[in-house]
């Protein structure tokens, strides 16, 4: 066993036995990939027990690390799990899966184990000094700031917009809502000087170095400007900057993130937004996995959707929720789009089971794999984003 990998089952071993000696697998019943795949290997319940495993020296890390790319990174293991939800409190424990996921990626990048689609991933952001989205879209640093042509947003200031790579070079309508809302609403706010990644791609993936050299170049930034508060609306976003970015720069970190949809609803409840137009849809609104699972925010989403007249919401069951995905996270979209175009489509089979038109998203990422899905339903299902939706009833159509 290499020192590496030692030094990693002794970081896990406990994490790890707390989840072996449980036996109970409740994990498998609401992890989207696991869902699909039926494969033991691919269960969260295996990812711990490959832990216990390595220790006695019965499996490597070259033994195991291609069955770690099965894994969105949604939490719903996490939740499901009786150490989190009975024990969690009293015992101060609650599983990590979705940390020893990261954790396994990493060993297998540090033991010069690679999977082909996520080091190409790597190589083309190397190259792009951003993220190289899917897709024939030009990604560069010389186009980032596409997605603001005629809105004349400053650069710089107290507050800065972060927008996400994914609304950057592909689903721009969604930046292009969040500014135009911010406008109407007075909030000032400005753009980054050169904005990288946020880095939590590569972090997930297991670049591990590479997610800090993003995260310090986006801080050196956010200090040259003199931003102290940064708006997100990328779910995936928002994690990286509230639990990475501490994780790398502890006491220095001293930013104020704010998640749009959370500005958002007060914005409206305070009326400093007006929702004046009525949008007649039928909707549904998908949790993504980052807000509802990983970070408990499920009721700012369902306030805004609420406040938009001529609106007909029909919300998801909040019990099984848990397990809906769009399959996206975790850089499964890169090794194995096959799977994530599985669970996207269980997941509009399930919203057009609730005889909507619309699909409502606050997750950027999410809304590739869903609309292509959604649009091969017998009941075609359109999907927007909750900013765009919100654009709509604020009068705030797009004429770039
Ligand atoms: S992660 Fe939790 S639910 Fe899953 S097998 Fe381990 S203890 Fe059981
Ligand atoms: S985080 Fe989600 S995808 Fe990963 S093992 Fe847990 S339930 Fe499955």
């Amino acid at each position: 066993m290499s020192s590496t990998e030692r030094e990693f089952v002794e970081q896990w071993r406990n994490a790890a036995y707390n989840c072996y000696s449980s036996g109970h697998k409740f994990c498998r019943e609401v992890c989207p990939v696991t869902q699909v795949t039926r494969n033991e290997v691919h269960t969260p319940t295996a990812f711990h027990a490959n832990v216990v495993a390595m220790e006695k020296g019965l499996l490597s890390i070259e033994d195991v690390a291609r069955d770690y790319v099965h894994c969105t990174q949604c939490g719903a293991c996490e939740l499901r799990c009786p150490n989190t939800l009975f024990t969690g409190d009293f015992y101060r424990f609650r599983t990590r899966t979705v940390q020893l996921v990261k954790a396994v990626r990493a060993l297998a990048v540090d033991s010069g184990i690679h999977q082909p689609g996520w080091q190409r991933w790597v190589e083309e952001t190397n190259r792009q000094k951003s993220e190289p989205v899917l897709g024939d879209v030009p990604v560069s640093q010389e186009h980032v700031r596409d997605w603001a042509a005629g809105l004349d947003l400053p650069v710089g200031g107290e507050t800065i917009l972060f927008c996400d790579c994914e609304g950057a070079f592909h689903r721009t309508s969604v930046p292009r809502a969040a500014a135009r809302i911010l406008q109407a609403a007075g909030v000032e706010f400005g753009l980054m000087r050169e904005q990288w990644c946020c880095g939590g791609p590569a972090a997930e993936m297991g670049y591990a170095e590479r997610a800090r050299e993003f995260a310090r170049h986006n801080v050196e930034d956010w200090r040259a400007v003199g931003a102290k508060r940064i708006i997100v609306f990328d779910p995936h976003d928002y994690i990286s900057f509230t639990e990475d970015y501490p994780s790398y720069f502890g006491d220095e970190y001293d930013f104020e993130i704010v998640l749009f949809v959370e500005l958002l609803a007060e914005l409206i409840r305070t009326g400093r937004l007006a929702l004046t137009r009525p949008v007649e849809r039928v909707v549904t609104y998908h949790d993504a996995c980052r807000l509802n699972k990983r970070k408990g925010i499920h009721e700012a989403p369902r306030e805004v959707l609420r406040a938009i007249p001529g609106l007909t919401f029909k919300d998801v069951d909040h019990v099984t929720q848990w397990s809906y995905c769009s399959g996206a996270g975790g850089g499964l979209s890169i090794e194995r789009p096959d799977l994530t175009a599985e669970i996207s489509r269980r997941r509009v089979e399930q919203a057009g089971g609730l005889g909507v038109d619309t699909l409502v998203s606050a997750c950027v990422w999410s809304e590739r794999p869903l609309t292509e899905q959604g649009g091969k339903l017998d009941q075609p299902l359109e999907v927007m984003d909750l900013l765009e939706i919100v654009a709509l009833s604020a009068g705030l159509e797009d004429t770039p």
